[in-house]
């Protein structure tokens, strides 16, 4: 399993539909919206200048 590094929450990357690469690291994510933030700032979320890691409640609702 992966771990979606703007949600947090694990995905399979086998099933996985969304994905980046980023400077040479594939990254999976659970929903179009995860890649499309990774993809604006992918700076925030990995790497060294990545952002505190910070559960996104309320975004969508309960799983
Ligand atoms: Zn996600």
């Amino acid at each position: 399993m992966a771990i979606d590094p703007v949600c947090g929450m694990q995905v399979n990357e086998k099933t996985a539909k969304h994905k980046s690469e980023y400077k040479g690291e594939t990254y999976y994510f659970c929903a179009p919206g995860c890649k499309f933030t990774f993809d604006e700032k992918p700076e925030d979320y990995v790497g060294p200048n990545k952002k505190p890691f910070v559960p996104m409640e309320g975004r969508g609702g309960k799983m």
